[in-house]
This record gives structure tokens, C-alpha cells and sequence, in this order.
């Protein structure tokens, strides 16, 4: 039998997404399923309400769909704007495109800010892009650009577009509980997430938070929408309903995710897993490697690949022989670099274990180094 498909096979899921899913949330995603216009049902929603503003650090409302990430991200584009509207794309990687082509295929004038893959938006660029079009009306862009590993400074953005009072929309679906994120302090309207990266659940719920500016210009939105349509879902919310049948299961499993959430604490999180991000660079150096991003995200690491090894080859060995499961590059840099996720349930031993059979990986791929290399320096800024 292939190894692969034995189940006495362990898997280690080090992906940006989805991420693991530990057990109380199993245990609880697999109760007895409830109806969700009962006082049971309401009761959970409630606190899932209350605990989501904590885990977004705002105090906005947050509202849920049954959906992926991208769900929620189509959401903010066709209930802000109108046909024709001109918004700004920031397009750094693959995620900030997303925002164009969803804005473009709703008909928006589109103004796409080019952001060298690996690097941040410079501010100054932004604020050439916005002197030079006065006629915009909101800014797209992302915590962190998943595929080049790179959080990108939101608060820095954020003043531009208070400045000019333009609504600033902000996809944190890989970055929201690692990477730092005040949104009402840093003035970001809307803050898109979903439920299977920094959320410990499986895919199937997306997010979205609606601050008061943001409210406003929903109501004068003509853009087509049915199931996202924000102002029927903040009137449910109001009520303290959901406009249709929820996710019921995922919002039970949500319930306990976010009360280990807030055990811990949003800030020791967003701590804990910065220095898990810093540890993987100086692991990846210790190597010999090199990182990809200039503005590495708490939420993962992009390593370059060693000279005559592709990145593929290195995921597709991990996989196959020893279960792990890490991400390689996308589109021009597919081959170039891989990508190992610290969100969510990942933690400091998961990393030890990761680099621990990376290691075997390059070396059986012919790439030298010294073994042992990468796990003392992480037991080093782990223990020492
Ligand atoms: C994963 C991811 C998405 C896509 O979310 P889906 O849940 O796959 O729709 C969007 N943006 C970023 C930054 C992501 O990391």
C-alpha cells in the first residue's frame, strides 16, 4: 500500500489555511445539531457576537456568513460602491489581486497600486495614487499578503484614508490573531476574516465587521446582492438573528474557540506568535536560507528555496514521506519559495517537528548544511 494512504499515517497540517483544528473544537462541532430559531441557538450567538468584537479588537459589529473568506471579501465589495465607483487595489501578491478582480468583475474603476511581491506598500506611493485620483472612494488591501508571507502596516494606511475620508477595507483572513490589528484605533472600516486560519475551525464561516462610516455607505449602494447583502444582515443582527440558516455546527465550534481565545488573550497571542515567526527566520538562516518577505508576517514564513531545488519538490517530499503538509509559492514565485504557517492551533513544537523533517528533506534533496542546525536555533529562542 502507498504510505500515503495508511491511516496509521500521522498529518501535520503546517498550511496557511486551512489550519488545524484542535479537539474541543471537534468535540464541539460534532454535537447534536440544534434548530436555529431557538433560545439555545440565540444565547450561543450572542456570545459568539460579543467574543468576535473581542477577537477583532473593535467595536463594531461583526457579522457571519456561510461562506469561505473570499465570500465575505465579495460582500465588501458589492455593498460599499456603486457601478463605476473608483477604489483602489493594493497588489503586493495573490490576495491583493483578489481585491481587483472581485471589484472589476462588479464593474468598479479600478485603480490597481502595484507592490513589488515580498515587499509593503510604500505610504507615499498610496498618497501619490490618491493625489492623483481625487475621485476615489475607498482602498483595498490586506494584513497579510499570504502568499509572499508579508503583513503590511494598516495603521499607516489607515491615517491616508482618514485623511481623506475614504473607506478603508482590510482583509485579515490570515493574519487576524497573529498579526497585530487595532481597527477602530487605526481607522479601518471594514475587516474581512474567515474561520479556517487564525480561527481553529474548518472552513465554512467568513466575517466581516462594519464600522459606522462603513454603515453609511452601504445605503447607497446600487450593486446586484441577495445572500450578502450587509443591510439585510446587520437589521438580523440587530435582532439578534441570522438573516438565513447559519452554520449552526461551525458557530458551536466558534463558541469555544474563542473563549480559549480570549483565555489566553489576543495580545499574548499576537506576542506569541511573533516570536514563533521571528524563530522560523532564524531557523531558515540557520540553515543557510533566506526569507522571501521584507515585512514578515506573524502568521507564516516564506522561505527561498536553496539554489537547483524546487520549492514543489520540497512540499511534495514533506507530504509524501512524512505527512507534513506546508504550502509552496504561488504563481511566478511557485517554485521559488515554501511556505510554513504559524497560526491558529500551530505552535512551537509543531515548528521544532517541521524543520526537524525540512531537514531530512534537504539533505535527501542533496542541499548541505549542518543537521541539527535549525532546531537548536529554535530551541535556543524557545527555551533559551
Ligand atoms: C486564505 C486567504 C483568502 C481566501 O480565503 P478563502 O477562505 O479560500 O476564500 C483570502 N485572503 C487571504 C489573505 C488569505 O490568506
Amino acid at each position: 500500500m502507498d504510505k500515503e494512504e495508511t491511516k496509521m499515517k500521522r498529518k501535520y497540517l503546517m498550511t496557511p489555511g486551512p489550519s488545524p483544528v484542535p479537539s474541543f473544537a471537534r468535540e464541539a462541532l460534532s454535537r447534536e445539531i440544534i434548530h436555529h430559531r431557538t433560545p439555545e441557538f440565540r444565547q450561543i450567538l450572542n456570545e459568539v457576537n460579543e467574543g468576535l468584537k473581542c477577537v477583532f479588537c473593535t467595536k463594531n459589529p461583526v457579522l457571519i456568513f456561510a461562506s469561505s473568506g473570499t465570500g465575505a471579501m465579495q460582500a465588501a465589495v458589492n455593498n460599499f460602491f456603486s457601478l463605476g465607483d473608483k477604489v483602489v487595489a493594493v497588489c503586493g501578491g495573490k490576495f491583493g489581486e483578489r481585491w481587483r478582480d472581485i471589484a472589476k468583475s462588479f464593474g468598479l474603476d479600478v485603480v490597481e497600486m502595484e507592490v513589488e511581491w515580498g515587499a509593503a506598500p510604500a505610504i507615499e506611493d498610496l498618497r501619490k495614487i490618491l493625489d492623483a485620483n481625487k475621485d476615489v472612494k475607498g482602498v483595498f488591501t490586506t494584513l497579510c499578503e499570504t502568499s509572499t508571507a508579508t503583513v503590511y502596516d494598516i495603521e499607516a494606511i489607515g491615517r491616508v484614508t482618514k485623511e481623506k475620508n475614504l473607506l478603508l477595507i482590510v482583509d485579515a483572513i490570515s493574519g487576524l490573531g497573529q498579526d497585530k490589528l487595532f481597527p477602530d484605533e487605526w481607522a479601518v472600516d471594514v475587516v474581512v476574516c474567515g474561520s479556517q486560519k487564525g480561527f481553529m475551525l474548518p472552513p465554512g464561516l467568513s466575517f466581516l465587521s462594519l464600522s459606522r462610516k462603513a454603515q453609511d455607505f452601504m445605503k447607497n449602494s446600487n450593486l446586484p446582492k441577495y445572500y450578502f447583502d450587509l443591510n439585510k444582515a446587520l437589521k438580523s443582527y440587530e435582532k439578534e438573528d441570522t438573516p438565513y440558516t447559519p452554520a449552526v455546527s461551525l458557530i458551536v465550534g466558534l463558541r469555544e474557540v474563542m473563549s480559549e481565545i480570549s483565555k489566553e488573550g489576543i495580545e499574548k497571542r499576537w506576542e506569541r506568535f511573533k516570536m514563533m515567526a521571528n524563530a522560523a527566520g532564524e531557523a531558515a538562516r540557520a540553515l543557510g536560507l533566506e526569507i522571501f518577505s521584507k515585512r514578515p508576517s506573524a502568521s507564516l514564513t516564506a522561505i527561498i528555496s536553496p539554489p537547483g531545488i524546487k520549492s514543489s519538490d520540497i512540499v511534495k517530499t514533506l507530504r509524501k514521506e512524512y505527512g507534513v503538509s506546508i504550502a509552496a509559492g504561488q504563481d511566478s514565485i511557485k517554485d521559488k519559495i515554501f511556505r510554513i504557517a504559524h497560526m491558529g492551533w500551530i505552535n512551537e513544537q509543531d515548528l521544532i517537528m517541521c524543520f526537524s523533517l525540512l531537514e531530512k528533506v534537504l539533505k535527501d534533496l542533496g542541499y548541505k548544511f549542518k543537521i541539527g542546525a535549525s532546531i537548536s536555533r529554535l530551541q535556543e529562542v524557545f527555551y533559551g
